[in-house]
């Protein structure tokens, strides 16, 4: 079992191949079929991949992440291998081109070893939606992972891979880091590339990743950032030291987060030591009102909603995967194969979206929104002008029981603390925090100023020094 990058390294040292590591994980991926992570695994091409590595490496000319046993959430394209979103309107497709944050991870001997599960089109805070069933929570039978990456998260968790990729639209890594232990960013709108993610809601949209270690998650960050010329929203700013990093760190905290009533009364309890902790260590607490939090729910969904409207038009039954058996015409194929291609989550998103885009309701419901996300981004902007970040939990409770949530609002409201930082385009991490009388973990949130990752990871090491 290895838990991080410096663990494959130390095997491939001491001897080990990496068709040794490729095997092992095979392994113990068959061993933990139950969780239903995995949607594919790609043996053939992980073995195949693991014997070209294991010859760089004999040559001395081996990448960064030799060894290193990567899954891919099931929306991130890897050439000539299947990715469905978890739907079934993706039946048989293959990709034809491989995403850019993938294929400079392979360009570094990294070895994909399968795609994993997760909600339908990445709709999701429980991986409940996927056409595939549930994903299951490793650390305790019968809980959902969390959503939408779950497959992702419950992969690293169990060490079913060294690290992972994922989705994050409004929580989609942060969420299910939280809920198993692990590390998860959500970078800068505009750090990696979107080349080759399956698009959800364009504006908001980010490869993540997970990790059981903190310098993990840097390295791949340093590894995969940087502009694409397929990507014109990804930005030409290099990765480098963007700020100077303070040893004493001021925190905001913003004071809505720690009243929300639907806030878990032993995360609060945590939080709130954990604050007095810091406070101890000498850094500086400053809580600041920002009364907004109650609009980020809606905002966020009248937004992603119109965006996936739009996005998802192109699955129509003609172009790609699914086509319904027994469509006549134009007209039946397209209503046809996507009312039996879609889930029902998805066919709800597809309809909010184009009803808030529609003529009659455009200004009230697409318009106000969009003024309230830029309101929202600039008052954010200047809360980090004040303070290097933003801290509060990742979700207001740990996991809860496959099938316990039943009410698509009450299902929203999980990600009452994520959806801020895609909103705002902002870079956050989840890092693993407290275990609940659950017995289930949850994680801590920080956010930072635009590009600001390394100061994200700085605060996250000074945070677990006092943790
Ligand atoms: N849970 C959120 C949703 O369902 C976030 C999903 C995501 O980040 N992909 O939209």
């Amino acid at each position: 079992m290895y838990r991080s990058i410096a663990e494959i390294q130390r095997a491939i040292l001491s001897g080990k191949t990496a068709l040794d590591l490729v095997e092992e994980h095979l392994s113990r991926i068959a061993e933990h079929q139950h969780l239903n992570a995995f949607l594919e695994v790609f043996e053939v091409s992980a073995r195949e991949q693991a014997k070209r590595v294991d010859q760089k490496i004999q040559a001395g000319t081996a990448g960064k992440l030799a060894g290193v046993i990567i899954g891919i959430k099931d929306n991130i394209c890897y050439k000539n291998h299947k990715v469905s979103a978890a739907s079934k309107i993706l039946a048989g497709f293959e990709s034809i081109y491989t995403s850019t944050v993938l294929q400079r991870l392979l360009d570094q001997d990294a070895i994909v070893i399968g795609r994993l599960n997760c909600d339908e089109f990445a709709m999701g805070s429980s991986n409940e939606n996927s056409a595939f069933g549930p994903v299951q929570n490793n650390l305790k039978a019968n809980y959902v992972p969390g959503g939408s990456s779950g497959g992702s998260a419950v992969a690293v968790s169990a060490h079913l891979c060294t690290v992972s990729l994922g989705s994050d639209t409004g929580g989609s890594v942060r969420q299910p880091a939280s809920w198993t232990g692990t590390f998860g960013i959500k970078p800068t709108y505009g750090r990696l590339s979107r080349y080759g993610l399956i698009a959800y809601a364009s504006s908001f949209d980010q490869i993540g990743f997970f990790t059981n270690e903190l310098e993990d998650m840097q390295l791949l960050l340093e590894l995969t950032a940087g502009q694409d010329p397929y990507d014109a929203t990804s930005s030409s700013k290099s990765y480098q030291q963007s700020v100077a990093l303070p040893e004493q760190l001021k925190i905001g905290v913003l004071s809505e987060c720690l009243t929300h009533p639907g806030l878990d009364p032993e995360i609060k309890e945590k939080l709130v030591q954990t604050l007095d902790k810091l406070k101890a260590a000498g850094h500086q607490i400053v809580e600041v009102s920002f009364p907004y939090l109650d609009y980020m729910v809606p905002t966020y969904y009248v937004l992603t909603t119109a965006e996936a409207s739009s996005n998802l038009s192109r699955f129509d039954g003609v172009h790609y995967g699914y086509r319904s058996a027994d469509a006549k015409g134009v007209e039946e194929t397209y209503v046809k194969s996507r009312s039996e291609g879609f889930g029902p989550e998805v066919q709800r998103r597809i309809m909010t979206g184009t009803f808030v885009l529609s003529h009659g309701y455009y200004d009230a419901y697409y318009t106000k929104a969009q003024q309230v996300r830029r309101l929202l981004k600039d008052r954010t902007t200047a809360l980090l002008q004040s303070c290097d970040i933003l801290l509060s939990p990742t979700t207001p409770t740990a996991a809860f029981e496959i099938n316990a949530v039943k009410d698509p609002i009450q299902m929203y409201l999980q990600d009452i603390f994520t959806v801020h930082a895609n909103l705002t385009g902002n870079p956050a991490v989840s890092l693993p925090f407290g275990v609940h009388s659950s017995e289930l973990p949850y994680g801590l949130q920080l956010m930072a100023n635009d590009f600001q990752e390394d100061m994200l990871f700085h605060a996250s090491k000074k945070i677990q020094e006092v943790l």
